[in-house]
C-alpha cells in the first residue's frame, strides 16, 4: 500500500512520518495514472467545481475546526494566529478545537499539529510521538535524529526559547504540503512555556526530533511553513520515483 501521507513532521524513507497517502488526497488517481504535467488543469478545476457545486447543494460545507488538514494556499496558514483568552481554555469552543486537533493529528499519524492547520487561527499546538513510530524507525535513525517517545502535549499560547543554538539538517515534511519534503535546519534543543489544555502553566524542554517538531509547529502559529527555511535544492515530491515506474 502506498505510504500514507501524514501531517506535520513525517519523514520520507525513515519511518518517522509516512507521507501522504495519494489514496487519501487524490482518491481517483495514482502516481501511475496521474500525469505529472497534465495539461488538463483547467478541466480538472471545472470538474471539481461541478462536483463541489453538487455536494454543496446537498450538504453544507464543513466549518472549522476541520477534520482535515488545510493545504498550502489557504490564507489561514499564512496568518499570525492570535492568543487564546486563558479564561476560555476550559470552555466548549476551545476544548472542541483541542479535541479535534488531537483527533486529526492521530488520524493522519502526525507527530505534531497546530490549530491553523485545521482552520482555526489560534495559538494552540499539539505534539505526540507514539511508541509505534519509534518501533518503525531504525536504530541508526533513532540515534542520528534523536527520536524519542513523547506523550501527548498540548500548548496554548506557547513561547519558545532556544537552549542550544546549534542547528541540524534533516529532511522534514508537513501535512499542509502533502506529498513534499525538504531539508530544513532546526535548533538542537528548545524550551516551550505556555498553558496546557486545562489552562495550567506548563513548561517542557525538548531536544533532537521533539525539538524539531516543536519548532515546526511554533512556525505554523506565525504563518511560517518549512518551505520558508528549507534548502530549496532538497525540495522533493516524495513519490517522484513512482512516476518513473
Ligand atoms: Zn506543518
Amino acid at each position: 500500500m502506498m505510504a500514507q501521507c501524514s501531517s506535520m513532521l513525517q519523514l520520507y524513507n525513515v519511518g518517522l512520518r509516512r507521507c501522504a497517502a495519494l489514496s487519501t488526497h487524490f482518491p481517483h488517481t495514482s502516481p501511475k495514472t496521474r500525469a505529472p504535467f497534465a495539461n488538463s488543469y483547467s478541466t480538472d478545476i471545472k470538474v471539481r467545481s461541478y462536483f463541489q457545486y453538487l455536494k454543496h447543494k446537498m450538504i453544507s460545507p464543513p466549518s472549522p475546526p476541520y477534520h482535515h488538514v488545510c493545504q498550502v494556499g489557504d490564507p489561514v496558514l499564512r496568518s499570525k494566529a492570535v492568543a487564546v483568552d486563558p479564561a476560555a481554555i476550559k470552555g466548549p469552543e476551545v476544548q472542541k478545537v483541542i479535541n479535534t486537533l488531537v483527533k486529526v493529528m492521530r488520524k493522519f499519524e502526525c507527530v505534531g499539529i497546530s490549530a491553523p492547520q485545521i482552520g482555526v487561527p489560534l495559538r494552540i499546538l499539539a505534539l505526540e510521538y507514539p511508541q509505534k513510530l519509534l518501533d518503525e524507525s531504525s536504530p541508526v535513525s533513532r540515534k542520528v535524529r534523536g527520536l524519542s517517545v513523547q506523550p501527548l502535549r498540548i500548548f496554548v499560547n506557547p513561547q519558545m526559547r532556544v537552549l542550544d543554538w546549534q542547528t541540524v539538517l534533516f529532511q522534514e515534511a508537513c501535512e499542509s504540503l502533502c506529498g513534499f519534503s525538504a531539508t530544513v535546519p532546526r535548533y538542537l534543543s528548545v524550551e516551550v512555556s505556555g498553558l496546557n489544555e486545562n489552562g495550567e502553566d506548563t513548561t517542557w524542554q525538548g531536544s533532537g526530533w521533539p525539538a524539531r517538531i516543536l519548532q515546526h509547529e511554533m512556525d505554523h502559529l506565525n504563518g511560517v511553513l518549512y518551505i520558508d527555511h528549507m534548502d530549496s535544492k532538497t525540495f522533493i515530491n516524495i513519490h517522484w520515483q513512482a512516476y518513473n515506474e
